[in-house]
């Protein structure tokens, strides 16, 4: 089965569970990596690389408890996106649109901002979650939607949304606030 990495806090259990109910109904498997628990082994660095190698995309959802989840969630961020990056597996940030984290994540491929409340949102992702299904690795099977580009000039980073513009007002990668 193909299985998707999801990097995540366990505190923020709303989007947690969220993603539970998507992937309830699709053949892929999600494979966790809570910032709390595993980032208590050794050095879970090496776990992370082949987790990550192993999936055919890597979601990174963004909650409020982000930044309270432990000291060095950016370098697990660092990590699980740079190793993704290596290997040509899209990279997701999903955050949800009313409870905005200004938290970086570096190699954005796409940016989704979420409506919880809103069964589309819903829809949307797992439809997203079921493109996964065969194994792709050099090609991500997401059809190209919108493109963005950011104005920063020091990020410059180009994502997809998949969504009406002004619902992004921010850059994923540097987080500057953006007027599209
Ligand atoms: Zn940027």
């Amino acid at each position: 089965m193909a299985q998707i990495f999801i990097s995540h806090s366990r505190h923020d259990l709303k989007l947690r569970q969220w993603f539970d109910e998507v992937f309830a109904g699709v053949a892929v498997r999600a494979v966790r990596f809570e910032f709390e628990f595993d980032a208590q082994a050794k050095n879970p660095i090496p776990s992370i690389v082949q987790m990550v190698q192993q999936s055919t995309a890597l979601f990174v959802l963004l909650g409020a408890n982000i930044f309270s989840a432990t000291r060095h969630t950016s370098n697990w961020i660092a990590a699980e996106t740079g190793v993704a990056k290596a290997f040509n597996i899209p990279i997701w940030v999903f955050e949800d649109i009313r409870n905005p984290t200004d938290f970086p994540v570096p190699f954005v491929d796409h940016y989704v901002r979420l409506r919880l409340d809103i069964p589309e949102y819903h829809n949307a992702v797992r439809g997203w979650v079921s493109c996964y299904q065969p194994i792709i690795r050099s090609r991500d099977p997401i059809p190209d939607s919108g493109l963005l580009l950011c104005s920063n000039p020091g990020c410059r980073s180009a994502f997809q949304i998949h969504q009406p513009k002004d619902e992004i007002d921010r850059c994923p990668v540097c987080v500057t606030k953006q007027a599209w």
